[in-house]
């Protein structure tokens, strides 16, 4: 059963110096259960999608057209009061930097609670059992000591651990996960993605996982989408997609990563190009080894080939 369902959702950033496309007519779902991994470089608009999701978007940016089917109901028309309830109760989303997100003059557990506070009503020192249990099973070291611990005294893993812990509290059905590891060590990455599944498993949650890491992506999710300058040019199952790339961005991310691995995604020649005045046809065509006559004429729809949708006039519809 779909829990989520994006239909030609464009984001647009409204600036003096044009109108910036960052998202721009994108469609997909989740299933229950599932966990979908978004990549792509950076300005390709995956984060400004997943902002979107939860109504994050700041002006000069503005959810212009589409919608986003939650549970039956379309967010992009429910109020700021009927956000809020979502946001954290039923939908949460983990950041990239917990130091942005977690308050430094509050101590962590008393944060956490505080989602008890806000959806349920309940009294912070009631609920201080409830975040040490929460603690334990984010792996807190000492969570009843911890729990009176301000951020400034947790490592940066263990701040990304409250932070999971506060996104869990409420058993939300869709998880959003925005770069929860890029700002941490290896070896505590793979700990938090061992943490991300195992309390996927727990609460039987959807996640989107946003991440300029492929490799990463490759273990964990089970759907793939490749964004590329607001727009999806690929998406299907992960294993496919990574095993048997068709778009020929895709297959260069793919292909520098067997030879490279660092923690920014593998650079391809040439320059993502301007989301103002994107390149005319195929947004790609400009850095395409596989460019054709009509790739700079005719902007490639998104189409189903072999059980999967990709943007590139390479192929055509199945019949
Ligand atoms: Fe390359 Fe043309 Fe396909 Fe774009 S449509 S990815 S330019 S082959």
């Amino acid at each position: 059963m779909k829990i989520l369902e994006v239909r030609n959702l464009k984001v647009y950033y409204f600036l003096h110096r044009g109108i910036v496309k960052a998202v721009d007519g994108v469609s997909f779902s989740v299933e229950e259960g599932e966990i979908l991994g978004i990549a792509g470089e950076s300005g390709s608009g995956k984060s400004t999608l997943a902002h979107s999701i939860l109504r994050l978007i700041k002006p000069p940016g503005e959810i212009v057209e589409g919608e986003i089917i939650f549970q039956g109901k379309d967010l992009t028309k429910l109020s700021e009061d009927e956000m809020r309830e979502i946001r954290g109760r039923d939908i949460s989303m983990v950041f990239q930097d917990p130091n942005t997100y977690l308050n430094p003059i509050m101590k962590v557990g008393l944060q956490v609670a505080e989602v008890y506070e806000a959806h349920q009503n309940a009294k912070i020192e009631t609920v201080l059992d409830k975040v040490v249990n929460l603690f334990k099973k984010v792996k807190i070291t000492d969570p009843e000591k911890r729990i009176y611990s301000y951020p400034h005294e947790l490592s940066g893993g263990m701040k990304q651990r409250a932070l999971i812990s506060m996104a869990v509290a409420l058993k939300p059905k869709l998880i959003i996960l925005d770069e929860p590891t890029s700002a941490l060590d290896v070896t505590i990455q793979l700990e938090i993605v061992n943490l991300l599944k195992e309390m996927k498993e727990e609460l039987n949650a959807s996640m989107i996982f946003i991440s300029h890491d492929l490799e990463l992506l490759s273990e964990i999710t089970d759907k793939l989408m490749i964004m590329y300058a607001g727009k999806v040019v690929e998406y299907g199952s992960t294993k496919e997609v990574f095993n048997n790339p068709k778009h020929p961005y895709t297959e260069a991310l793919i292909n520098s990563i067997k030879y490279i691995r660092k923690d920014t995604l593998p650079t391809i020649e040439g320059e993502p190009p301007s989301l103002i005045n994107p390149p005319n046809g195929c947004r790609f065509h400009p850095r395409c080894p596989k460019k054709f006559d009509i790739c700079d004429k005719t902007e490639p729809s998104l189409i189903t080939i072999d059980g999967r949708k990709v943007s590139c006039h390479l192929y055509g519809e199945e019949e």
